[in-house]
Order: structure tokens, then C-alpha cells, then sequence
């Protein structure tokens, strides 16, 4: 029996993980955590077996408490909680809480050697050489979770890395694929919430509408599988079917097709190094007929351009990127700022960062990245009430 734990089990990838935990059989549950949504915690809980069920927020436990009682499932609450859960002996660890949060979570998993399969991309946009440090320190696999990262990984199986000469991450171009400018910027969220192609998380889908999503990819790719910046390419492909392709040496490119179900990418990373049974719908290529590629509009998505400055900046940047990205996004959730102006936002704290030379070390510890990550947040709100007022 493989025991897995399942961090974020109640979002988008950990119900998807859930799913596929519960179809089988050589499978045992020691954790599940979830934040604010208890009556589904303890179902999963219920449903997989799990020895903890753990919520993040400190006062939900006696509804977790009472949800899971005469079940024998133990429960916990709190930030604390989270990570105990993370290091109890697990065999294989999904990494799907949202945000810079599921960074110390993640580190505790693969502190214990137990295989990461890593969804929360903030981790390696925020730390990436902290948490390949703590990998290699700890023996430990990291599997990507991302769908275009998983296609990468899948793509290079078997391959000469050293004759890698690029590779393209295709993004859909999300609901503003073809919006002009002025229409953007008026956009409410239930639009650019609402992806035309992949069922995800709100947050990210939203990160999908601004392309950030696809910025926060270009920095985890660099990060993962060491490729320099300009070897990064994107594409936008409407279709989602061609998650990435890896060019060599020859001109030629190795590219990984699928339907656009995460399910996917999460079985890859649950079965490997076997291929297992996952239950994803076969693509029939006939009736998809086209699959179409388009260069993406870097004036309608800065986001982009911010993230190759980053990623040419090394150090603490990605930090900040993200701290000041997660923030933007809130406050244009919150109807405190419009949907243009998260880039903008993030662009004036990332400059105003650099100027002072505020990000030149290394993320190569966690207290570094929590001060920038908690700098970077206070000066995107600063910035935003100065642009407000
Ligand atoms: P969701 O918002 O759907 O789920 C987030 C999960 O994290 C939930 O279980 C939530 O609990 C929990 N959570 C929220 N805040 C905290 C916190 N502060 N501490 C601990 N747990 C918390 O996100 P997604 O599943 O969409 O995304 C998860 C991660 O995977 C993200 O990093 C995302 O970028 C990445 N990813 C997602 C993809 C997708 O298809 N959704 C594709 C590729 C990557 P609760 O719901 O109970 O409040
Ligand atoms: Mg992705």
C-alpha cells in the first residue's frame, strides 16, 4: 500500500486527486487539508479512510471536530496543523493549496523524502532554488503537476537534455483572448473568472484572463528544469489540447497532447514511473479538427514581459512577483481596483523594488522570501490606495 496525503484536498486539483485516489486500490489515505470548506473535508475524509483531517483555519476545528465525530478520523486546525500534516510519513504528497501558503506545506513533504507532486506553482516562482535544494537534501521527487509542465517533463522522458534547444507553453488566451484594450479594462470578475477551456480555481482563472497564470509558468519552467529564460517560449493555442512542446537540436519538436482535464497531469504524477489506467476522455482529433496557434498580444498582457524582467532579475523577484500578483488579485477581486490594473500594480512595486536593491539575494531561505513576499504585498496595497486617492 502507497500512503498518500493530499494538501489543498478540497480545490479544483485536490478534488481531482481525490477522484482518483478513491478509484484505487493500492492506495491509503494518511491526510487530507482543506481551508473553509469543512462539510467537504469531512466527506473526502470519509470517504478515503484518512487518519487527519486538518483545516487551515484555526476556527473551524470544532465544526471539522463535529463533522468527523464516531468517525475515528482525527482532526486539527490551524497553519501549524497544515504543515504537521505535510510531514507525517507519507509515501506521495499533492501540493494544491493555493498561494505562497502552500510553499511551507510543501517543504515539510519533501523534508520526510516523500514524492512531491507539485500543482502550487507559487512555490517555485517564490523559492524555486530553496525548494530543488531541499529535494536533493532530502532525496526527494518532485513531479510536476501543471499541466504544461507535466507535457514538458513527459516530452524530455527518454531525451539528451543537453540537446534541448527550446520549449513553447501554449496558453489558451483565456476569455480576453480577443477583447480590445478598453473593454479589458472595464471587465467584471465573473468574466474573467469564466475560462473557455479548463475548469480550475477562481484565483487561477483569473491569473488565466491576465496571462499572469502563464508568467507564473515561464518562471516554474525555469525554475524546475533549468532552462534559461530566452529558451522559454509562449504560445497561445485556443484549443487547449497541446499543453507544450520541447524543440531539439534537430529542428524537431516533441509535443504532449490531451484533453484540457487535469485529471491527467495529477494520474501521471500518481502513477509514475508506471503508466496507470486515468479516467480522462480520448481525444478524437477528426471532430476537434483544428489546432490553432497565434502569437500573444504583449501590449493587452503585460504580464508577460514582467515575467521575462523577472526571470532575467533572478533572486528574490519571483517572491515579489508573486506577493504583489496575489495581491493585485485580491484587491480586483474585492472590486477595489480594475482588471488592467493588477499588471500595472505589480509593475510599479517590482520597479520600485529593483531601484532600491531590494531583491538581489537569494531565495535560498524561507525567512528571506517571507520578507519580500510580505514587502512586496504592503506596497502593492500602498500603491493601489495612492493610485485610488
Ligand atoms: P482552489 O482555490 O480551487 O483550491 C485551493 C485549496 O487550498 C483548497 O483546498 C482551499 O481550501 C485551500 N486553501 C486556501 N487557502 C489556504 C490557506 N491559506 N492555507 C491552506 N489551505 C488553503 O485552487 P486550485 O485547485 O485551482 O489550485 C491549487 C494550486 O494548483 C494553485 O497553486 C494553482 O495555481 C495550481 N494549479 C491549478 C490548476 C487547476 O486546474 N486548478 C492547474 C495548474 C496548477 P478551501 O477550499 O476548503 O477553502
Ligand atoms: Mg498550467
Amino acid at each position: 500500500m502507497r500512503r498518500v496525503t493530499i494538501l489543498g484536498a478540497t480545490g479544483s486539483i485536490g478534488r481531482n486527486t481525490v477522484d482518483l485516489v478513491a478509484r484505487a486500490d493500492d492506495l491509503s489515505t494518511v491526510a487530507l487539508t482543506g481551508a473553509g470548506n469543512i462539510a467537504l473535508l469531512a466527506e473526502q475524509a470519509k470517504r478515503l479512510g484518512a487518519e487527519l483531517a486538518v483545516t487551515a483555519h484555526e476556527d473551524r476545528l470544532e465544526a471539522l471536530r463535529a463533522a468527523l465525530a464516531g468517525t475515528g478520523i482525527a482532526a486539527a486546525a490551524g497553519r501549524a496543523a497544515v504543515i504537521e500534516a505535510a510531514s507525517r510519513p507519507a509515501d506521495w504528497v499533492m501540493s494544491a493549496i493555493v498561494g505562497a501558503a502552500g510553499l511551507e506545506p510543501g517543504l515539510a513533504a519533501l523534508r520526510q523524502g516523500a514524492t512531491l507532486a507539485l500543482a502550487n506553482k507559487e512555490s517555485l516562482v517564490c523559492a524555486g532554488p530553496l525548494v530543488l535544494a531541499e529535494a536533493a537534501r532530502h532525496g526527494a521527487t518532485i513531479l510536476p503537476v501543471d499541466s504544461e509542465h507535466s507535457a514538458i517533463f513527459q516530452a524530455l522522458m527518454g531525451e539528451n537534455r543537453s540537446a534541448v534547444e527550446r520549449v513553447i507553453i501554449t496558453a489558451s488566451g483565456g476569455p480576453f483572448r480577443t477583447w480590445p484594450r478598453e473593454r479589458m479594462a472595464r471587465a467584471t470578475l465573473a468574466e474573467a473568472a469564466a475560462h473557455p477551456s479548463w475548469s480550475m480555481g477562481q484565483r487561477i482563472s483569473v491569473d488565466s484572463a491576465s496571462l499572469f497564470n502563464k508568467a507564473m509558468e515561464l518562471i516554474e519552467a525555469r525554475e524546475f528544469f533549468g532552462f534559461a529564460p530566452d529558451q522559454i517560449e509562449v504560445v497561445v493555442h485556443p484549443q487547449s489540447i497541446v499543453h507544450a512542446m520541447v524543440g531539439f537540436a534537430d529542428g524537431g519538436l516533441m509535443a504532449h497532447l490531451g484533453p484540457a482535464d487535469m485529471r491527467h497531469a495529477i494520474g501521471f504524477a500518481l502513477h509514475h514511473p508506471a503508466r496507470g489506467p486515468v479516467p480522462v476522455a480520448r481525444l478524437d482529433l477528426p471532430a476537434l479538427a483544428r489546432l490553432e496557434f497565434e502569437a500573444p498580444d504583449p501590449e493587452r498582457f503585460p504580464a508577460l514581459r514582467l515575467s521575462r524582467a523577472v526571470m532575467e532579475a533572478g533572486g528574490l523577484s519571483g517572491a515579489a512577483f508573486n506577493g504583489a500578483k496575489e495581491t493585485a488579485l485580491d484587491l480586483f477581486i474585492a472590486g477595489a481596483v480594475g482588471f488592467l490594473d493588477m499588471a500595472a500594480l505589480v509593475e510599479t512595486v517590482l520597479d520600485g523594488l529593483w531601484a532600491e536593491g531590494a531583491l538581489g539575494e537569494s531565495p535560498a531561505s524561507l525567512d528571506n522570501v517571507r520578507v519580500v513576499d510580505h514587502l512586496s504585498r504592503q506596497r502593492t496595497r500602498q500603491a493601489a490606495a495612492a493610485r485610488a486617492g
